[in-house]
């Protein structure tokens, strides 16, 4: 190994020297890259009263990476070897560009003793240097993920990898976080292809981590205990539902699997939206109450709107309205709904006509149609909803004293069998007001008050009006 470092330091003690560190660039005409390597020109411990021409020689002491590697007299020498070692790595891989890898100091020095091992120090500088092929590097946190051999592949895997996130051609893109592309070198079979860097770019920054369902789980306290919200947790396990049981045993995502290059997208859209219309109601005094009509039909009004985006890896993280520009107005729908209560039209919605267990209901009953609902008993007949009384009276058609009360809104009620009537034709009763007393009158076979009602002339079940 040439000259060791102790007996340089043993020369620097006699002070029977000169040391100087020198600017030196390793001569490297073919690299693409340039690697400046140079240590900085100081002059130290000149001692002049010991010099002089026949006793003193000149020697180079050269340091790998801050390690020493050998010394030797000539720098012409040291750059043939370095330059043999780079043209025999390029006769194996001719595709590739080579340079010396280590970083290199050298410090000059003249001194009285010189007798150096040529052949040794060749060796040592063979041994020592680290041929590289010059490459383009990517770099996340500090950590090359990538070494592709020209900046064409860089382009090719970058184009590639933000290929699908890029959709305008005014998308302004960037990466997230601390990545870097730079020159660097790496050894041949190292050196990958831009689909190689597109999946390494991919490749989760952190292994995901996951939960094993323990006894007595539930999903809201492993959510809690592991820093995440409900939400959280079940947008990373969609296919988890978040109401069911958990099974022991089973595995929960608790971290998200991101890709060691975030790809942040900045983005201007405008967008046609459509504006709804309102709805304004007004009051009229002389509709009827529960009637509506439409004055004024509504629709939609339209307008275009842009909106600032910010989207990583294809995901909007932040949305803002900058601009709008309305188009269409909306036009309101204008109802107007009626406040006048009338007391002769009925609300549709009937009460039980009298007390009494029903004893019969509407439906078929021996071969015939029974058209209403029998309500057992004696007592009071009221009218089922506002109306005006239509008939008051006996037919001499079976229903014996019988009234019917004409809604105005449809429907007609005829309560039958009465003892008594005690409304006249043509008076306007209102809901639940006496109209009768429950009687057996027609054919009746017991006192009880037969119900009907009609929707349009045609008997229905009234208890689909109750
Ligand atoms: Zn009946």
């Amino acid at each position: 190994m040439g000259t060791s470092p102790n007996l340089w330091f043993e020369m620097k003690q006699k002070g029977k020297h000169i040391v100087q560190f020198i600017n030196y660039q390793v001569k490297q005409k073919k690299m693409a890259t340039g690697f400046a390597l140079f240590s900085a020109a100081i002059c130290v411990g000149v001692s002049p009263e010991y010099t002089s021409a026949e006793e003193l020689a000149q020697v180079h002491h050269i340091y790998f990476d801050q390690n020493y590697v050998t010394t030797v007299h000539s720098l012409e020498l040291y750059d043939q070897i370095i330059q043999q070692e780079i043209d025999a790595a390029k006769r194996l891989n001719p595709d590739y560009e080579f340079t010396l890898a280590n970083q290199v100091k050298i410090v000059e020095e003249t001194t009285l003793f010189s007798n150096l091992n040529e052949e040794a120090a060749t060796e040592a500088i063979k041994e020592a240097a680290n041929i590289e092929a010059v490459t383009r590097q990517i770099v996340v946190n500090d950590k090359v993920i990538a070494n592709l051999k020209t900046d064409a592949d860089l382009q090719a895997a970058i184009k590639a990898f933000t290929a699908k996130f890029i959709e305008d051609e005014n998308d302004n893109l960037s990466f997230e976080g601390n990545v870097i592309f730079r020159d660097g070198t790496a050894a041949v079979e190292e050196i990958v292809t831009a689909s190689e860097a597109v999946n390494a770019m991919r490749e989760p920054i952190e292994k995901v981590q996951y939960y094993t369902v323990k006894e007595g789980d539930i999903f809201g306290i492993i959510a809690n205990s592991n820093g995440l919200t409900i939400k959280e947790l079940s947008e990373l396990n969609g296919d988890v539902d978040p109401e069911a049981i958990l099974s022991i045993g089973q595995k929960l995502k608790i971290t998200k699997e991101t890709p060691s290059v975030t790809v942040v997208v900045r983005r201007t859209i405008k967008e046609s939206e459509s504006i709804p219309y309102e709805v304004e109601y007004r009051e009229n005094d002389k509709m009827d109450k529960g009637e509506t009509k439409v004055v004024q039909e509504g629709s939609n009004g339209a307008r275009f709107v842009t909106y600032d985006l910010v989207l990583k890896n294809g995901e909007i993280t932040w949305k803002k309205e900058v601009s709008e520009q309305v188009t269409k107005e909306p036009v309101k729908k204008i109802v107007e709904k009626g406040t006048k209560v009338n007391p002769s039209r009925g609300t549709g919605q009937l009460i039980w006509p009298a007390g009494g267990y029903v004893s019969s209901e509407y439906g078929y009953r021996w071969g015939k149609l029974h058209k209403g609902i029998d309500l057992a008993g004696s007592g009071m007949v009221r009218a089922a909803d506002h109306g005006v009384v239509s008939y008051a009276g006996d037919a001499g058609d079976g229903y014996g004293n019988k009234i019917i009360i004409d809604h105005n809104n449809g429907l007609r009620t005829l309560y039958a069998h009465l003892a008594s009537i005690d409304v006249s034709v043509g008076q306007i009763v209102g809901q639940g007001q006496h109209i009768g007393v429950k009687g057996s009158t027609g054919y009746s076979t017991g006192i009880h008050l037969h119900f009907e009602v009609h929707v349009n002339g045609a008997a229905v079940n009234p208890r689909s009006y109750l």
